[in-house]
């Protein structure tokens, strides 16, 4: 039976990220939300508190940790704001973690150290508008290799972090030759921000997650150096399914943390709110709300540490990241419905965080592959072709 319990090291960093969310973030992130503001000043404050790098080797300018390290912090700073959240995990799980598990030391040594500072922040591009959760075969971009630079010319959609006035560079997928068993030769290229023939559309109007950069990113005879291909020529597809599978931990701590958050304040409002003589917690209807909504966060921290902990150990742990993934984002949705609910009409209010919560809630099932794609995922490890 594996130990769930912290060590003091990981209980304290959880313990610093979780004061630093609750006195630095909750009192501000609100009016950034609600201006589609990126919060760079906070971006920063978590780069100095090591947030970015605490998955990478000292070597790089990391913390020297490890992922779970990653997974909480995410799973404290989403109980307090997921826009944050998710700024920082897509720079670390999407932007760093693929150039450190892929990359030449050339590469590595250009781009981790910022990254790692939180100075500057990666992007990972692989969805189009033609497919998200079949974007292998959909792969319309392609880059073609001449005069020793590859030539890339397609379109991502909804890429996060990739167009903030700190964001370094994008890693790409795209089709590098002819179709084969149903899939493109795929490779990943590193494309550097500013890149001529690389540009970025304006944000998008989200329904969540509104503090944080999402963009439509468009090339056209874009040319990088053939350096920039990262690792193998044909391993893209590879590297995004290994990227994901670990996002997916990461998300569904994050998810965790949006679900926790909801109980916080629910619980904190139902002891204060007062109805037909009692507070409204002292109400059957409400306590169990309640229950099913502490019960549910149990249950997903349970599952992402028990993912994280066997990525850790070498494992394999592609189920079990699925599995965390699809019950912590339910969590978080039914958490967030729940405590907009518990709260009333205040919950429709943007004074209070629980309408952020329930719109930022969706997405996590969407993100980095949707409910049913976990479905698929956990179907196909019982060996059923889902
Ligand atoms: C705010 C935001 C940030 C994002 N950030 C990034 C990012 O940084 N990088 C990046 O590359 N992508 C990013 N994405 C994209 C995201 O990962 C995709 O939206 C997601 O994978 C789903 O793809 P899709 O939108 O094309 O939906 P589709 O794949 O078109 O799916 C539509 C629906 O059909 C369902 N479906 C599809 N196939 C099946 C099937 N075989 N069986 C049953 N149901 C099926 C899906 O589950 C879904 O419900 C982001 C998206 C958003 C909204």
């Amino acid at each position: 039976m594996p130990d769930y319990r912290l060590d003091a090291e990981h209980e304290a960093l959880r313990k610093t990220v979780e004061e630093f969310a609750r006195d630095a973030i909750a009192p501000v992130i609100g009016s950034f939300y609600e201006r589609c503001e990126f919060p760079y000043d906070i971006v920063a404050q978590l780069g100095r508190m090591g947030l970015f790098g605490l998955a990478f080797p000292e070597e790089y300018g990391g913390m020297g940790g490890d992922y779970f390290a990653h997974c909480l912090a995410l799973e404290e700073l989403g109980r307090v704001d997921s826009s944050v959240a998710i700024t920082v995990e897509a720079a670390v799980s999407l932007g760093a973690m693929p150039i450190y598990r892929f990359g030449t030391d050339a590469q590595k040594n250009q781009w981790l150290p910022g990254l790692c500072s939180g100075e500057r922040l990666g992007a990972f591009g692989l969805t189009e508008p033609g497919g998200g959760s079949d974007v292998a075969a959909a792969m319309a971009t392609k880059a073609v290799l001449a005069d020793d630079e590859w030539v890339i010319n397609g379109t991502k959609v909804f890429i996060t972090n990739a167009g903030t006035d700190i964001t370094s560079v994008v890693a790409v997928a795209a089709a590098t030759g002819p179709l084969d068993q149903g899939r493109p030769e795929i490779s990943t290229i590193l494309v550097p921000a500013g890149t001529d023939g690389f540009s970025v559309s304006k944000k998008y109007s989200k329904v969540g997650w509104s503090a944080s950069d999402t963009r439509e990113l468009s090339f056209s005879d874009c040319r990088v150096s053939a350096d920039n291909l990262l690792g193998e020529r044909g391993r893209g597809y590879a590297q995004f399914i290994a990227t994901l599978d670990e996002g997916r931990v990461a998300i569904a701590a994050l998810s965790t943390g949006l679900a926790q958050g909801c109980v916080d304040e629910s619980v904190r409002y139902a002891g204060e709110r007062r109805a037909f003589g009692a507070p409204i917690g002292e109400h059957q209807a409400i306590a169990f709300k309640l229950a099913d909504m502490a019960a549910r966060v149990h249950t997903a921290r349970l599952a992402y540490y028990d993912a994280a902990l066997r990525m850790l150990a070498g494992q394999r742990f592609k189920k079990e990241a699925a599995i965390a993934k699809l019950v912590a984002s339910n969590a978080a949705m039914d958490n967030a419905r729940d405590a907009t609910q518990i709260f009333g009409g205040y919950g429709f209010m943007n004074e209070f965080p629980v309408g952020r919560f329930y719109r930022d809630a969706k997405i996590l099932e969407i993100g980095e592959g949707t409910s049913e794609v976990q479905r698929m995922l956990i179907a196909r490890e019982l060996g059923f072709r889902a």
